[in-house]
């Protein structure tokens, strides 16, 4: 396994290779980029914005935060990443500035932390939500409604023809669209047995903050603040560090599918 040999151009090399050929293992130009993958972490809400408030006045703020930093911690003790924030205190960051924060860092993922606060209190557990225009189903729908409070557009790509850069635009967008699926499934297997999930974990939805096309991104809902179980473990640091473990485990997971930009195997 070799991670430093990783970059996010190289993912989109690997993607847009299996597309043109039909996954025949046509190996894509050798890189010679050697960096550590850029891991954006996006504790949600802050500031003004508390997000969900548990029954007792809990705020999600609080938990995405706290979950966030404890994320960090685990992944720089595997000394495998580059580990960046877009927020590390209580503080409002815009949703559109979350999405360049990341394009800003040449983030090779992005990792959005959230709560739920679901209508029905026995509901619990952990969902896993990447990009779509069409919701999967009702309740990501309004989920992402709650979740989201801006649009963000992308910037215009400097220097190539508006026609190179549409056609660059779309491929990359394919290869994120693949990163962005594999995440979740790494997510979903990493906490299977392991971290409380809804049924139907990996669900999709137009979340504003996922809509950089050039960034595979997954948003975390870590559980329901309105079931009691949930939010009792979403208090504990105890099992906020277990989250944080099984977080960095499907994160391994994701940086170890790609192997000097093809798929490990
Ligand atoms: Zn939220």
């Amino acid at each position: 396994m070799c991670v430093n040999c990783f970059s996010r151009r190289r993912f989109a090399q690997f993607a847009l290779g299996l597309a043109a050929t039909g996954m025949t293992g046509a190996a894509p130009a050798r890189a010679t980029i050697r960096t550590l993958p850029v891991v954006m972490i996006d504790p949600g809400h802050g500031g003004h914005d508390p997000g969900a408030i548990a029954p007792d006045g809990v705020f999600e703020k609080t938990i995405t935060l706290a979950t966030g930093l404890a994320l960090r911690e685990s992944l720089f003790a595997t000394r495998r990443y580059h580990v960046e924030m877009t927020r590390t205190r209580d503080v409002f960051v815009p949703l559109e500035q979350r999405v360049a924060d990341a394009v800003a860092a040449k983030a090779d993922l992005f990792l959005s932390l959230h709560c739920d606060h679901l209508p029905e209190a026995n509901l619990r557990g952990a969902s896993i939500f990447t990009l779509s225009n069409t919701a999967s189903d009702k309740l990501a729908a309004s989920i992402a409604e709650d979740e989201n409070n801006a649009g963000a557009a992308s910037a215009p790509m400097a220097g190539v023809s508006p026609q190179v850069a549409g056609i660059l635009a779309s491929l990359e967008t394919r290869a994120t669209k693949l990163g962005s699926a594999t995440f979740s499934l790494d997510l979903e297997k990493s906490f299977m047995g392991m971290i409380p999930m809804l049924p139907d974990p990996r669900r999709s939805a137009n979340f504003a903050v996922l809509r950089d096309p050039s960034t595979p991104s997954n948003l975390l809902e870590m559980g329901c603040l309105t079931n009691p179980l949930d939010e009792a473990r979403l208090r504990n640091p105890k099992q906020r560090a277990l989250l944080a473990r099984r977080i960095t485990l499907a994160i391994n997971m994701y940086f170890t599918h790609f192997v000097d930009g093809q798929m490990a195997g």
